[in-house]
């Protein structure tokens, strides 16, 4: 289970989060939707502190870390809480320079500290997932976009995450291949992991999620199941955004 409370983040003068509370079940695929600018990414982000929020708090399985206004997290807390996440991103952002299952193996060896062998075992498992077993030894630049997303996915699953955060893992993609990124998490979502997407694919929210989120201006506005947000929602603002993008 997820829970975040009262979390706060700005950006300079700009208030990007401002009080977010919202449980997150685990084994349960919870989507962030909303217009842009709105604070989705940056929540995400806040996940696995890549952003660091102002205050709050966000507790992830086991652990529970507190921001405080002024005050430095430790290293080595900070590196056990992010641990607990694998994020999946919008631009792949897989090693040019490493093949698709070295980009796999890579974090199993150096941040687990798991040897060559085991790593490379786990990472031929995911290849098979993805459905990518004949294309490890490609380069990312050999790969079509879906497939190099199809790579980040395994590679975050490598890590073995308590949860895994996606931050509109198809927004870079051609239209056609869309799909097989879908396929792959709906996968994901059926075998019980617990994923936190950011998205714009609404379809995708309303058939896969569990639990969606509607934020606007830095706050949750409306937060239950599909048929709950997508169908019976009288919140005006709710209504127009999905009237822009459906
Ligand atoms: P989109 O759907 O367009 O990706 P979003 O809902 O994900 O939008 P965020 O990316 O979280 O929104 O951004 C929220 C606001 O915070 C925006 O106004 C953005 O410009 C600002 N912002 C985000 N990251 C930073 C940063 N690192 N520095 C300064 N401002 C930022």
């Amino acid at each position: 289970m997820i829970t975040i409370e009262k979390l706060y983040k700005k950006f300079d003068d700009l208030e990007v989060l401002k009080g977010i509370d919202v449980t997150l079940e685990k084994g349960k695929t919870a989507v962030i939707i909303g217009p842009s600018g709105s604070g989705k990414t940056t929540l995400l982000r806040c996940l696995n502190l890549l952003e660091i929020p102002d205050s709050g708090k966000i507790t992830l399985g086991t652990k529970k870390i507190e921001f405080i206004p002024s005050t430095k997290l430790k290293t080595r807390e900070m590196m056990t809480f992010r641990k607990q996440t694998g994020m999946v991103f919008q631009g792949y952002n897989l090693f040019p320079h490493l093949t698709a299952i070295e980009n796999i193996m890579e974090g199993q060896i150096v941040v687990l500290k798991r040897s060559k062998e085991e790593a490379r075992k786990k990472a031929l498992t995911l290849l098979e997932k993805v459905g990518l077993k004949d294309r490890g030894d490609m380069y990312p630049h050999q790969l079509s976009g879906g497939q190099q997303q199809r790579i980040g996915i395994a590679r975050a699953m490598a890590m073995d995450p308590e949860v895994l955060l996606f931050d509109e893992p198809t927004s870079a993609l051609d239209p056609e291949l869309v799909g097989e990124v879908l396929k792959v998490m709906k996968d994901l979502a059926k075998e019980g992991m617990t994923m936190v997407i950011v998205t714009h694919e609404m379809k995708f929210a309303h058939d896969v999620a569990d639990q969606v989120i509607f934020m606007d201006q830095g706050i949750v506005m409306e937060n239950g199941t599909p048929d709950e947000v997508f169908d019976h929602s009288n919140n005006p603002r709710l209504l127009q955004f999905l009237n822009k993008v459906i």
